[in-house]
């Protein structure tokens, strides 16, 4: 037993010397470290990546900027047009409601919207990127392992919660019943699927300090 701890502590410590030479790399290069941030819905993605901002870390929310590239994308709204109706947009807004009917009841549909945006997304998340100072950055993001994005990424940090509190987050945040929540957990990847994958692991259970987990990870970086 000995000799395994000493081993595994030393591979630890190796480890981690190869990540600062990395980093240290990456940063002379001028490239920043690709970090994927993600999580199933109510896990706490956005809640800690606020938190890397906050120590300066650019963060890029693929939420966020999805919706402007198909807000904003003539050629992405020209498609959704033509393969979802007029109703798609609203004053030039993707009318979510009409859409998210859409793709809620049919899978294919669903396929077929991301099929529409996932290059324009991408493209802007790599030109996203590429312009970044720091020695890393962050990409928040739900979905890296159902897409097989994982390899754009130096590292991939996992935020997990125990599912009841993550059914009441989104209850309260988005004034959903817990069916309908429980719904949408069920659709996606399991967390623990998602967690084994990653390269860091946050827990957000409410109790263990969300700072003090990102400090350590920063250092760790
Ligand atoms: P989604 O995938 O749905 O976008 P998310 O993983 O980004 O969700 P957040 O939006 O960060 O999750 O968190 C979900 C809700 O839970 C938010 O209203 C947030 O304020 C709240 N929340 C997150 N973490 C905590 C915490 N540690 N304590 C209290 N509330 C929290």
């Amino acid at each position: 037993t000995f000799f395994i701890h000493r081993c595994r502590s030393r591979l630890g410590r190796c480890r981690k010397l190869a990540r600062k030479i990395y980093k240290q790399f990456n940063t002379m290069s001028g490239r920043p470290l690709k970090i994927g941030l993600t999580g199933g819905i109510g896990s706490g993605k956005t809640t800690v990546a606020k938190l890397f901002e906050k120590l300066g870390v650019p963060v890029y929310y693929s939420d966020v900027e999805t919706r402007r590239i198909i807000n904003t994308n003539p050629q992405i709204k020209a498609n959704i047009i033509k393969h979802f109706g007029e109703e798609s947009y609203i004053n030039g807004e993707l009318n979510r409601k009409y859409i998210g009917g859409i793709v809620f009841l049919d899978s294919s549909k669903l396929q077929l919207l991301n099929d529409l945006t996932h290059p324009a997304v991408a493209e802007d998340v790599k030109n996203w990127f590429a312009k970044q100072t720091t020695p890393y950055a962050i990409e928040e993001t739900a979905i890296i392992f159902e897409t097989g994005i994982e390899k754009n990424f130096d590292y991939i940090i996992g935020v997990t919660a125990p599912e009841e509190i993550r059914i009441k987050r989104v209850m309260t945040r988005d004034n959903l019943s817990e069916a309908e929540v429980k719904h949408r957990i069920n659709k996606q990847m399991s967390d623990s699927e998602k967690m084994k994958r990653c390269d860091f692991v946050i827990l957000n259970d409410g109790t263990s300090s969300l700072e003090s987990q990102v400090l350590e990870i920063e250092l760790q970086i």
